[in-house]
């Protein structure tokens, strides 16, 4: 389950010329590592990358193709000398950098349909432009066969059919999980044959045929090294053929890898899981992966984090079938030691929330989170949090673990070098200088005391575990409400329980901000401090404004738990008053409608501190005593997006919309083997820096056709 996203854009089919990159930084936590686990890191980043192409053959079926024609393109020459040639014959500028952020498209999402909002993307350049860089190109000249590849994919590429802008299926849309004769009659039937057989379909795909004598066949294709049938038989008159062997020559490198990496293991336990992963994708088996993630969750604590395999259901339209996905990341050892610290202080900085001791825990229990800095993820849309593994027994009875990929948090949400929207300009500088430490010292906060604090008062089989003297501070009375036997926070709140507990999390981090003891365990000191305090308020409420755009006014409902708590936030800091936060329509340097965020730093103490600490307060007396009544009301009630009363954010929510930043391309660095030492290369936030990024990490283009042939051939004519 992936957590803490953003929603895709673009509905105009192409990758926007000023399409913007950011680099994901790894080298401070990589240059960490000892050589030991840096070379697990290694092989298990390896893995993910071959693996990461088998997400080409599962988005659409011109995706491998284009992958080779660019890739055939970028590798032949230096882009400079691809460059030249291409304006020689006649290609300009613009069309030469609009096919450089083409091909950064199909790299960084893994084929031509969006990894966020799976919407198809087409080059924004002519066929004609497109093709003349192809004949120009050394590639043309060193290899006829892609003069092949370009007749035939350059007609899948630039079309726009209304089935083919999105992904989905039969008449609906493009998908590869099912051959292209499926509909959802097929995927019914094929559903109910699962069901009886106790089938778990995550890492298969379905491929119809229709016999001679007019029997319709289902192959259910688990992918595997292997190649075999599994089972056969007759299921509602129709035959079904269980096999393995799905993209057999990609795994069987991703295998390779995996088999290296073991070898570099720090313990038993991770050497059991991959071993579990390989025999998982050498025989196609879901029980071997389940038991690679057993594994997994058991090993707390490691300093290299990975996970791989067929993880997110999100691109089968049905919600069965997954996609690959492969990361390996490093604990970012300074966060953890912090965190720690923060932890052991518990006692000191608990007392210090805006309730009483009845109302905090009996023991402070921390909550399971990690804080990684990715080294290399292949998958079409990288995450910035993780909640995992998927299977839902596991979760149930053994657990999961949750994961923010800080380095990739950074990156999407990262200083960029243009102006920050809503922000004045000086506010935008010490926004710039300052975002990256407030940001770590709110998450901090936010996870482990937001999450971990506060006490539910719940009725047990041994009776209630509060006092019948216990008062509420807000009436004043003994309490009225708890949790009855069988109750629970996720019952009582329902549909808004995720949201409110961000909220109460998010102004526990801005409340213990405020407290410079809190601030100096980061590390930071003197004025720092006060600049720290400032920007993680400036940033929540300006979190508050971006993520509107997370409001649907169509269903007038918010489709981000974050993003609505932050809004929620906001109204309490504009309500607060005393001109302590204020939000106004201005014209920006463009022209065009702005909004302008301010807000008073020297009444954080006398103004925002007393207002964020009452309705905290709130938060946490409703949560406690289960009072989901006055806890609608409040929070409902702050979450109005309209345009009435003093600002009409409905109105506004299109000046957000219309001024969004484009979403970055994640450029990922390479690691490689140099005299028994793992050495990490970073590149360029930008086209040619992320081109540059994939030429290194496949080098061969003779080895990326092998690979593609294979595959292809044995997919066989099903799309
Ligand atoms: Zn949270």
């Amino acid at each position: 389950m992936v957590h803490q996203n953003d929603s895709g854009d673009g509905s105009a089919f192409v990758l926007p010329n000023e399409q913007p990159f950011e680099r994901l930084e790894v080298e401070q936590a990589f240059n960490e590592l000892s050589t030991q686990e840096a070379l697990y890191t290694h092989y298990l980043g390896q893995a993910s990358w071959y693996g990461g192409l088998i997400i080409l053959f599962q988005t659409s079926p011109e995706s491998p193709d284009i992958f080779r024609l660019i890739h055939a393109l970028n590798c032949g020459e230096p882009i400079a000398s691809l460059k030249d040639k291409s304006l020689a014959v006649g290609v300009t500028d613009t069309e030469f950098n609009a096919y450089l952020v083409y091909a950064s498209g199909i790299y960084g999402n893994w084929g031509n349909y969006l990894g966020f909002g799976d919407s198809k993307f087409v080059p924004n350049l002519s066929e004609n432009a497109f093709e003349k860089i192809v004949l120009a190109s050394q590639a043309a000249m060193n290899n006829t066969g892609l003069k092949d590849v370009w007749t035939r994919v350059k007609g899948p590429m630039y079309s726009l059919s209304d089935k083919e802008k999105q992904l989905g299926l039969g008449d609906e849309g493009i998908t590869k999980y099912f051959s292209s004769n499926c509909n959802s009659q097929d995927s019914d039937i094929v559903n109910r044959f699962l069901k009886y057989k106790n089938i778990e379909g995550w890492n298969t795909r379905v491929m119809k045929t229709i016999g001679e004598t007019g029997t319709t066949q289902y192959e259910i294709r688990n992918a595997a090294v292997d190649k075999c049938v599994l089972s056969e038989e007759t299921f509602e008159n129709c035959n079904f053929k269980v096999t393995t062997g799905d993209y057999e020559a990609l795994l069987e490198k991703v295998n390779e890898n995996l088999i290296e990496a073991a070898k570099h293991a720090s313990n038993d336990l991770e050497k059991k899981m991959i071993d579990e992963y390989i025999k998982s994708f050498k025989i196609g088996s879901v029980d071997a992966h389940k038991d690679g993630s057993r594994c997994w969750i058991k090993n707390k604590g490691p300093t290299v984090e990975t996970y791989i395999g067929f993880i997110e259901n999100y691109r089968d339209p049905t919600g069965v079938r997954s996609e690959f996905e492969g990361f390996v990341a490093v604990v970012n050892k300074k966060l953890s030691q912090i965190f720690q610290t923060l932890v052991d202080n518990a006692e000191e900085l608990l007392p210090k929330l805006p309730w009483t001791k009845d109302f905090e825990k009996d023991k402070f229990l921390r909550p399971d989170y990690t804080y990684l800095e990715v080294v290399a993820c292949a998958s079409s849309m990288v995450p910035s949090g993780i909640n995992i593994p998927n299977y839902d027994d596991i979760r149930q009875e053994e657990g999961f673990k949750n994961v923010t990929l800080g380095n990739v948090l950074k990156a999407k949400h990262g200083v960029s070098k243009s102006r920050t929207n809503f922000m004045s300009e000086a506010d935008d500088q010490l926004f710039k200088e300052y975002k990256v430490a407030a940001y770590e010292v709110v998450v901090g906060l936010h996870e482990l005391l937001g999450h971990g604090s506060g006490k539910l008062f719940m009725e047990t089989e041994e009776g209630k575990n509060f006092s019948d003297e216990l008062i509420n501070p807000l009436t004043e009375k003994p309490l009225e409400s708890w949790y009855k036997l069988g109750e629970n926070y996720n019952t009582i709140f329902t549909t808004i329980g995720s949201s409110y507990e961000e909220c109460r999390a998010e102004s526990v981090a801005l409340h213990l901000s405020l407290d410079s003891s809190s601030v100096q365990i980061f590390g930071h000191s003197g004025e720092d401090i006060e600049h720290i305090k400032y920007i993680s308020w400036l940033h929540m409420a300006h979190g508050g404004i971006v993520g509107l755009e997370m409001f649907s006014p169509a269903s007038d409902q918010w489709k981000q738990a974050h993003s609505r708590a932050r809004f929620v936030i906001l109204q309490v800091l504009l309500e607060a008053g005393d001109g302590f936060c204020k939000v106004e329509q201005v014209t920006g340097d463009d022209g065009k409608p702005d909004l302008l965020l301010t807000m008073d730093r020297s009444k954080l103490d006398t103004v925002g501190g007393p207002a964020i600490a009452k309705f905290l307060e709130k938060l946490q007396v409703y949560k406690s005593t289960a009072d989901i009544k006055s806890a609608l009301a409040m929070y409902d009630g702050y979450s109005q997006v309209t345009d009435k009363g003093s600002h009409p954010w409905l109105t506004w929510r299109d000046i957000v919309v219309n001024r969004k930043k484009h979403r970055p391309i994640l450029v990922q660095g390479n690691t490689r083997l140099e005299n028994e030492k793992i050495k990490l290369t970073q590149y360029d936030p930008s086209s040619e820096g992320l081109i540059k990024s994939y030429t290194d990490r496949f080098p061969s283009i003779a080895e990326i056709t092998e690979l593609f042939e294979s595959v292809t051939k044995s997919e066989g004519n099903h799309w």
